[in-house]
């Protein structure tokens, strides 16, 4: 068990492509493990390779259960819908910003042990999919949003939001 430095915004390794694991063997494993203890540490929901430093295609994703799913060469193979909402990331801290996303996605990938499965999810996790995999492909949700937020401003985003359903319901 170990944790590991998370990159942020600027350092080379988050806008790398990252290459396919082949071998299924203890450093993926330790690999794994070291993800899924940096995530639960840090409170995110996700965390990919890259910004552990680590060019591979490997990530983890807390689903809504507080399951961690561990994904090895994932593809996203089926998606459904929209949905807007906001985004953050362990590697640009402190700034959140609005993406939409599909609102159902079904993804295809390996497990620790090189057995290829699929899993789907919606909301959130489907976010957190998508927004994993493409840290593979050296990319960060900062590229898919026109204004980037404090969390001051997201709260007061937040709260007028509520405001509005309120006066939603309300109506
Ligand atoms: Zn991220």
């Amino acid at each position: 068990m170990a944790l590991r430095k998370i990159a942020v915004q600027g350092d080379d390794c988050l806008n790398k492509v990252c290459r396919p694991v082949k071998e299924f063997n203890g450093r993926l494993h330790m690999l794994l493990d070291d993800l899924k203890d940096t995530l639960v540490e840090s409170n995110g929901v996700g965390l990919a390779a890259p910004q552990v430093g680590i060019l591979r295609r490997v990530c983890v994703v807390m689903n809504e259960d507080d399951e961690i799913i561990e994904l090895v060469n994932p593809t996203v193979v089926s998606t459904e819908g929209e949905q807007t909402g906001f985004e953050g990331c362990l590697s640009v801290p402190g700034k959140y910003g609005i993406v939409t996303r599909p609102n159902v996605v079904r993804v295809r990938a390996q497990d620790r042990n090189g057995c290829t499965f699929e899993v789907e999810d919606e909301g959130l996790t489907a976010r957190c999919f998508c927004h994993e995999i493409e840290h593979l492909d050296g990319h960060l949700f900062v590229e898919k949003t026109d204004q980037l937020l404090t969390e001051e401003e997201l709260e007061e985003y937040i709260r007028k939001q509520e405001e509005e359903n309120q006066e939603n319901e309300e109506n």
